[in-house]
């Protein structure tokens, strides 16, 4: 994946596009594989990099949902569970099975909660991964030395699938492009084109030339997440609002606060929430808050509330209790949660994930609301309805049975320029050719691309991260043709991202 070339195709095409995708996270990117697969000249314009906005910041569960299930949404969980059972197959790679354990600290609990997650591996059907079990006291001790076992009754053991999701996101954009989609990052649509009242292209702006493009288009489709407003708003100035956003943080933490490579759950704080425990690239990660009325940001900050809310909670169920200096890292995301008609404000944590597709006068196709989990049923929805809304030829889905990308670049380069097959920092697994095949493959064109999407490394470890900076800048600068002022302001730039 190159970006000159990808924008090449924009710059020397005056051909109408038959689907333009404005959005580069799980929906867009899942409706350009989906398009594309289907045979449709496809282009997605995102306006930072892939993921950038929530698609990236999530608790990097594929599942079924148990507070789903608890809230009774019984065609959501399955729904949920069969894409699971889907993405098992086609991205093995990028996706895995993880064991969770509930603990129990009220003696019926453990039964409670493995009755109901029975019923989870009977929604999974044959997709199913291993079945749940009862667990003793002890065995749950035995797997979480650090739980507190004070009022431990037991537990319950059940299977749901983790991933990595801007690393999703990426093999997703590779896959597109592989169908012969144009994907562009940093490309932000600023207007839209209309004849007779109907929709016929976009008006996009590069965000590192300042160059304006102006694209034709059979049909635009609306997949910008928390953003999706704005977007209606370009169409129908007074377009009323559908979102509710709902911002959920998580702080990282060295693994040792666990110990283990099993997740715990805990379905129901004392304010109604739920919170995970989780291993991920060698960290722990917990969360998640689930606060609503923040603004909405490409960057959302985390509060202050918020962290201290998580280390309280951590603290109700670790013997060694995290303080604010262990925290290694915070990220914050936003859930584009579609606002439920009848009520505004108040708790965001009951209104529905399922997704919603809305077509307006004009012909724009809007996709909000779902989860990480569910984008490819989201993406055959909504291309369904763009065939419809824009009377394309009709093509059938085939994403059931796609393979996502499958190809290890950083490997590559690692194995072809031997000089780069040395870690980043002794904290990451990373070495310095996921670095330079971030830019030479992956389209990566900031240093905070480089080293919080296509790897992790902000994510899991901040003060670590400003540490490689400088050489990860210049490792970027000589495969992107940049220069010493590039690499300073890069990072500046990611200094003041570093949140802690
Ligand atoms: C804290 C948290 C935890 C979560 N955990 C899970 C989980 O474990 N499992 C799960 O299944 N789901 C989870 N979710 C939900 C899931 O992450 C989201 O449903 C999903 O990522 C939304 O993807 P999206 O593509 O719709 O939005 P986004 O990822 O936000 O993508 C929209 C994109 O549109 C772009 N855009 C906006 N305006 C323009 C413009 N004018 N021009 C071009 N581009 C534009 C934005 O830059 C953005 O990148 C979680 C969500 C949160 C907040």
């Amino acid at each position: 994946m190159n970006r000159s070339e990808m924008l090449s195709q924009i710059e020397d095409s005056t051909e109408e596009w038959d689907i333009a995708i404005i959005g580069g996270g799980a929906t867009g990117l899942g409706c350009a594989v989906d398009a594309a697969a289907r045979g449709y000249r496809t282009l997605l314009l995102e306006q930072g990099d892939f993921s950038q906005g929530t698609s990236s910041r999530s608790t990097k569960l594929i599942h079924g949902g148990v507070r789903y299930l608890q809230q009774g949404d019984i065609p959501m969980v399955r729904d949920s569970l069969r894409e699971r059972g889907h993405l098992l197959k086609n991205a093995s790679h990028l996706v895995h099975p993880l064991p969770f354990v509930i603990p129990g600290y009220r003696w019926y609990e453990p039964y409670y909660y493995t009755f109901g997650m029975k019923m989870y591996d009977m929604l999974s059907g044959k997709l199913g991964i291993d079945p749940s079990l009862l667990l003793s006291k002890e065995s749950v001790i035995e797997k979480f030395p650090n739980l507190k076992s004070d009022g431990l009754s037991g537990g319950t053991l059940y299977w749901d699938a983790q991933f990595d999701d801007a690393r999703m996101v990426v093999a997703m954009a590779r896959t597109a492009a592989e169908q012969k989609a144009c994907v562009l990052n940093y490309l932000k649509v600023d207007c839209l084109s209309k004849k007779n009242g109907r929709i016929d292209g976009v008006v996009a702006s590069d965000q590192l030339s300042g160059k304006e493009y102006s694209i034709k288009a059979k049909v635009v489709i609306n997949a910008t997440g928390v953003f999706a407003d704005s977007i209606r708003q370009l169409d129908v100035e007074n377009a009323p609002e559908i979102i509710e956003p709902s911002q959920g943080i998580h702080i990282v933490l060295d693994a040792s606060f666990l110990s283990t490579d099993h997740a715990i759950m805990i379905p129901k704080t004392d304010d109604g929430r739920v919170l995970f425990a989780i291993p991920w690239h060698g960290h722990l990660m917990f969360g998640t808050t689930d606060t609503p009325g923040v603004p909405i940001e490409l960057e959302p900050r985390p509060l202050e509330e918020e962290i201290d809310y998580l280390i309280e909670h951590a603290a109700r169920y670790m013997q060694k209790a995290p303080n604010r200096s262990d925290v290694k890292s915070v990220f914050a995301g936003l859930r584009p949660l579609v606002r439920p008609t009848h009520a505004k404000g108040g708790s965001t944590s009951k209104i529905s994930r399922d997704h919603h597709i809305d077509v307006s006068d004009s012909g724009m196709v809007t996709i909000v609301g779902g989860k990480w989990t569910t984008y490819r049923h989201m993406a055959e929805d909504t291309i369904d309805q763009a065939i419809t809304t824009a009377s394309l030829s009709p093509s059938p889905c085939t994403t059931l049975d796609l393979e996502i990308h499958r190809s290890d670049e950083g490997d590559h380069v690692a194995k072809e320029q031997p000089e780069y097959n040395q870690v980043l920092h002794k904290g990451f697994k990373y070495r310095k050719s996921d670095i330079v095949a971030a830019a030479r493959h992956e389209m990566a064109q900031t240093l905070s691309d480089a080293l919080s999407r296509r790897t992790r490394c902000l994510l899991l470890n901040q003060k670590a991260t400003l540490e490689v900076a400088p050489e990860a800048a210049r490792l970027m600068a000589v495969e992107l043709g940049k220069d010493e002022s590039w690499i300073k302001e890069q990072v500046t730039l990611l200094s003041n991202e570093n949140i802690l």
